[in-house]
């Protein structure tokens, strides 16, 4: 296994973590106000994601042009990202198997949680056609990687490898969102 094509300089890591420090938009300091059409969280991720993604290809060897890049490049990208990951997923070696809340350290590895994977993969994929790229070739809707998804998800939430489930985010209460409370109440 020889993945890591730059050791010395990991992938931003902050796809994983969301802290807002915009690279300085040009011309945003005096004026950004109210009018200025702050790209959205999704957005500047999913470019911070495409970025990523291109230091990759460029460092990778043998180098590799997007236009050569296929769902094998794609779970190659992913294997790689796992060192800088940090979900614990349990082997099922480890006596914390399927333990949601292990009472020690283990020596199992760290990885990507599945969430952040799949949320990656589908940024990816929607700015590789945004960037010009055809929908039959992507590589990143390949059937190898959603089956790899599939399979880290499944490892994953047997493992428990925490962190799948997310917790659940406080929504506003909106209609038609929420379960009908038992019949009953008039
Ligand atoms: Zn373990």
């Amino acid at each position: 296994m020889d993945l890591a094509p730059n050791p010395d300089s990991p992938p931003s890591e902050d796809f994983m973590n969301t802290s807002p420090q915009a690279p300085s938009s040009s011309g945003a300091g005096a004026s950004s106000s109210s009018s200025a059409p702050s790209p959205s969280r999704y957005e500047s991720q999913k470019r911070r994601d495409w970025n990523t993604f291109g230091q990759y290809l460029k460092n990778h060897r043998p180098p590799l042009s997007l236009e050569r890049c296929s769902g094998a490049h794609v779970l190659e990208f992913l294997r790689y990202l796992d060192q800088f990951g940090k979900t614990k997923v349990h082997t099922q070696m480890c006596p914390f198997y399927g333990h949601p809340n292990p009472p020690a350290p283990c020596p199992c590895p760290l990885r990507q949680a599945w969430g952040s994977l799949d949320a990656l993969i589908g940024r990816l994929r929607a700015a590789y056609e945004e960037n010009g790229g055809r929908p039959e070739t992507n590589p990143f809707g390949a059937r190898a990687v959603r089956l790899y998804l599939r399979e880290v998800r499944d490892i994953q939430s047997k493992a428990r490898g925490i962190s799948y489930e997310k917790k659940k985010r406080k929504k506003p209460p909106s209609d038609g969102e929420q379960p009908p409370p038992a019949a009953g109440l008039a």
